[in-house]
């Protein structure tokens, strides 16, 4: 089931050892970034380069226009960054899109307000008049300059929303669905810019069209056609519930062709339950290795979502988006591995060495929990061909490791740890520790695979 695509000739890419055809893809995608920000440039080169040459108010009316036209470029690039586009997301893992989709949202709110600024700046300059005056007849009398500034607003709540003071304070769907009016925002600006400076006429209007008729076409394919697509060809459904621990509950779930349905161990879905309230989509990893009888998933009671999903009948449909991740085996160097999991962040790991136990590899993992009662999986893994070590933080049985994971601990445990591809999965502080201390230890990041269980 596990649908291996790739050529095992090694290339060296970008710092990293990847096979031939990730590899090429990688750069086929940073190639398509840097040709389209050329071709923007050249557009507005094009359009507005005369203008360098010219007063004072030229200047900023040119710059005003170039502000513009990156700050909608990028957002176009934002909108691929989050898309799920497959091929994009399997060469870099979607929380490393999501990461750079943050840094590239507050660049763009920090920048974008350059827009209006210079171009006001620029017009009441070159016609002397004052920066009120060109302010009234930008808003009166040009293509829909009134709604590009309703878009500009929206796009900028949109940002106040995700800095983290604020986002912390909303329910994570507040904030998911706030943020969706971005795409109102994108076509009230689309509408003023296609009417209007250098993507206005001639190829360069083709162009600007063309690429967001694009961009558009992938995220609407990816994050709604295809969902839908799998829904309606795996009907699939929960076929059973079983509690494994107070707070950790798997959902079997069955439907038709399920050998068809491909993912590779470690990765994870979408999902939504179509249950009364339960509407929204969540990220939770397989828990199981790729088999022909039923995918699973398992999931910790944590928020109000998780905490009443237990309740969801057998028998409930669910829409299932991915696989995703690139918390796989794929990239490995080595041949033997070290996993260290802590609490829920066991279940990609758990379908990792579910699959390698059948390759008969050499495993050790060091599993975290509070308390024996809290580790999930534990007949499962025990039968699996992995060597053990749990490592509880309340315990004072002898049996146990007790404390947390460290550095004499992952030396004594795991003396070669440094020939080992080692993934970690767990609650963000225990990762990052664990993260932080690996590298310490100078384990090279080629060889440390990790997963963070937020966006
Ligand atoms: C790649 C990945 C794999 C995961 N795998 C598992 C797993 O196997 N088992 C498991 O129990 N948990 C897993 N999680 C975590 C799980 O998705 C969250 O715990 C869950 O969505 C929290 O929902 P809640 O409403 O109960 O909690 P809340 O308290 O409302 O939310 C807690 C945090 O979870 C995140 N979150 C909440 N809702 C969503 C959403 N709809 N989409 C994305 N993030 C959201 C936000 O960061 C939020 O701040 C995974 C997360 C990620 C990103």
């Amino acid at each position: 089931m596990n649908k291996k695509i790739y050529t095992n000739i090694d290339c060296f890419c970008f710092g990293l050892k990847h096979d031939t055809f990730w590899c090429m893809k990688k750069v086929l995608i940073y190639f398509l970034f840097f040709i389209n920000l050329a071709i923007v440039i050249g557009i507005w080169i094009n359009g507005s380069g005369i203008l360098l040459n010219g007063s004072t108010g030229d200047i900023f009316i040119a710059l005003g226009r170039l502000v513009g036209l990156l700050a909608m470029f990028f957002i176009l690039v934002q909108l691929v960054l989050i898309g799920r586009i497959r091929w994009i997301e399997q060469q870099f893992g979607f929380d490393n899109l999501n990461i750079l989709h943050k840094k590239i949202g507050f660049s763009i709110g920090a920048t974008i307000l350059l827009h209006p600024f210079f171009i006001i700046l620029g017009y009441s300059i070159a016609g002397r008049i004052s920066y009120f005056e060109q302010i009234s007849i930008l808003l009166s009398s040009w293509p829909y300059v009134l709604l590009a500034a309703i878009g500009l607003t929206i796009l900028l709540l949109c940002v106040g929303i995700s800095i983290s003071i604020v986002r912390k304070k909303l329910k994570y769907e507040t904030w998911y669905f706030t943020h969706l009016f971005i795409y109102v925002a994108i076509g009230l600006v689309f509408a003023h810019q296609i009417q209007t400076a250098d993507v206005s006429f001639g190829w360069a209007k083709t162009y600007w069209l063309f690429l967001n008729f694009i961009v558009f076409g992938l995220v609407l394919l990816y994050r709604f056609i295809r969902p839908i697509y799998l829904t309606f060809k795996h009907q699939f459904y929960i076929d059973r519930i079983v509690t494994e621990t107070d707070s950790v509950t798997s959902f079997y779930i069955k439907g038709k062709h399920i050998n068809k349905y491909f993912f590779q161990p470690g990765q994870y879905m979408h999902i939504i339950f179509l249950a009364k309230k339960m509407w929204y989509s969540h990220p939770f990893s397989f828990s199981t290795a790729p088999n022909s009888d039923s995918l699973r998933v398992s999931i910790k009671s944590s928020g109000d979502f998780t905490s009443t999903i237990h309740k969801v009948p057998v028998g409930t449909h669910v829409i299932i988006d991915g696989p995703f991740g690139i918390f796989t085996e794929k990239t490995a160097k080595y041949d033997a591995y070290l996993f260290i999991a802590g609490g829920i962040g066991i279940t990609p790991i758990r379908s990792l060495i579910e699959s390698l136990s059948a390759k008969n590899k050499d495993m050790i993992l060091l599993y975290g929990n509070r308390t024996e009662k809290d580790i999930a999986f534990r007949s499962e893994l025990e039968n699996m061909n992995v060597k053990i070590h749990h490592v509880l933080s309340e315990t004072n049985d002898p049996k146990f490791e007790t404390g947390y994971m460290d550095n004499e601990r992952i030396v004594r445990l795991a003396p070669d740890f440094m020939k080992r591809e080692i993934f970690v999965c767990g609650p963000p502080v225990m990762m990052n520790a664990v993260v932080k201390l690996l590298k310490e230890m100078g384990v090279p990041k080629s060889q440390l695979h990790y997963e963070v269980f937020s966006y």
